[in-house]
């Protein structure tokens, strides 16, 4: 039976608590307004995965992500998946987006070049003042956009205070190639000639950044298995040292060594991040579980590989993304048992409402409440993070809402709760606010 009051009650109550958001990709708003953006940029990561999944070819995929192409030939590309997708969260997010934020009640061909228009229409004017801090009620947002180009040292990020910064190495441990090594040195206008430069390297990047990163980030899991063995320095240079003599033979510039072969190195530089993120206080925000994009190996992304990093650095904080789906049941298991690793629900409201609530319901039985990272978007675009923060307060409701009813907890416990998923436990993390359990 249910009880509608109750519910509209809890509801509201949850309705205006702050987000600390621990994980998005957002395009800083000086360089969107740069950029000639479609109602497709909502394509990008998520849904581009499920209408591959669903059939469409990739060629077909990357047209859409052309702002050259037009709505009408996009559209032509789409319409033949799209109703495949209508009882999945891609749908639901997008029609969120279009009804809440654009007015427009259908997708159709007509609607997009209409959301289009008023897409364009938000480079005028605080967009992202909207969107995050007024209508999503968001006090910060870690944002991991830094290194998809160079490694920022350089690069001045607007609005620190509001987009928590990362430092995410990832292209540094991929470096398999000569031609991965020249970029690195032209970037950093440096020499590397053994691997006690590229440690060299890593201490200048964190000591130029000092105070002004948030977390160390890892997604790894994208190109390789989580399980990073204690390797001695010797035993790293030895298979750098592979590495750089690809340098050696101009004509071989474009050469590389497997991503396999060069394990001990990788393994040996995440070690040393690791430390280095402890004695910068940093926590460690590592994905596992669910990867988009339409080829790799799930297997890899398990966060138990990472159990000899949980019992060696006790006093690191690991914040493990993405409830490590579909390994959640072996991640709630760690997160009870070692104090030092949490467990974050970015990605999953609009990967799976149903799945956030399940997994919120086993973590409400089993963790203590300052284990748990409620929010994180992962989106590029900020319309998402809208409809990712509306879907989780949502399913956050209807969980909470159920226990009430049962009698399990109190409403005020169920908003303390949420409170702390939402915000102090994030706050406590990564600005080192007061401890949840003084609230
Ligand atoms: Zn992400």
């Amino acid at each position: 039976m249910k009880d509608d009051k109750l519910f509209l009650e809890i509801k509201s109550a949850l309705k205006n608590i702050e987000i600390f958001d621990t994980h998005e990709h957002l395009m800083y708003e000086s360089e969107r307004r740069t950029k000639k953006l479609d109602f497709f940029m909502a394509f990008y990561f998520y849904t581009s995965t499920s209408l591959v999944s669903s059939g469409m070819k990739l060629k077909e995929m990357e047209k859409l992500q052309d702002p050259c192409i037009s709505l009408k030939n996009k559209w032509d590309i789409v319409s033949p998946y799209w109703d495949f997708l209508r009882s999945t969260m891609d749908f639901k997010v997008i029609s969120i987006v279009a009804n809440d934020i654009f007015g427009v009640e259908k997708i159709n061909l007509e609607s997009i070049v209409e959301i289009t228009e008023k897409i364009n229409e938000t480079k005028r004017v605080e967009h992202y003042k909207n969107i995050l801090k007024e209508r999503s009620k968001i006090s910060f947002v870690v944002n991991d956009i830094d290194n998809f180009g160079e490694f920022g040292v350089k690069k001045i990020v607007p609005d620190e205070d509001y987009f928590l910064p990362v430092i995410r190495l990832d292209r540094l441990m991929n470096a398999n190639s000569a031609e991965s090594i020249e970029k690195i040195e032209e970037e950093n206008n440096i020499n590397i000639n053994s691997l006690a430069n590229l440690i060299e390297l890593i201490d200048n990047i964190f000591e130029q950044r000092k105070g002004r990163i948030y977390a160390l980030k890892t997604a790894i899991a994208y190109c390789r298995d989580l399980f990073f063995e204690d390797v001695s320095f010797s035993d790293a240079e030895k298979c750098f040292i592979k590495i750089l003599k690809l340098n050696n033979y101009t004509n071989r510039r474009n050469d590389s060594i497997s991503l396999d072969e060069i394990r001990p190195f990788q393994d040996f530089i995440y070690h040393y991040l690791i430390k280095k993120a402890l004695d910068n206080d940093l926590p460690i925000q590592i994905h596992t579980g669910i990867i988009d994009g339409n080829a790799n190996d799930i297997r890899n992304t398990n966060p138990a590989h990472l159990t000899n990093l949980l019992l060696k650095y006790k006093n690191a904080v690991f914040d493990i993304f993405h409830i490590g789906y579909p390994f959640t049941d072996e991640l709630i298991a760690m997160v009870k048992m070692f104090p030092n690793c949490f467990v974050n629900m970015c990605w999953i409201p609009h990967f799976s409402k149903y799945l956030y609530k399940q997994s919120l319901n086993l973590f409400m039985d089993i963790l203590p409440s300052n284990k748990i990272f409620g929010f994180g978007g992962d989106y590029l675009f900020v319309e998402g993070t809208y409809a990712a923060q509306k879907i989780a307060r949502e399913a956050i409701a209807e969980v909470i809402y159920e226990r009430v009813l049962n009698k399990d907890i109190s409403i005020d416990d169920g908003i303390n709760f949420t409170e702390r998923i939402l915000n102090k436990n994030a706050e406590h993390v990564y600005l080192k606010k007061e401890s949840a359990e003084s609230a």
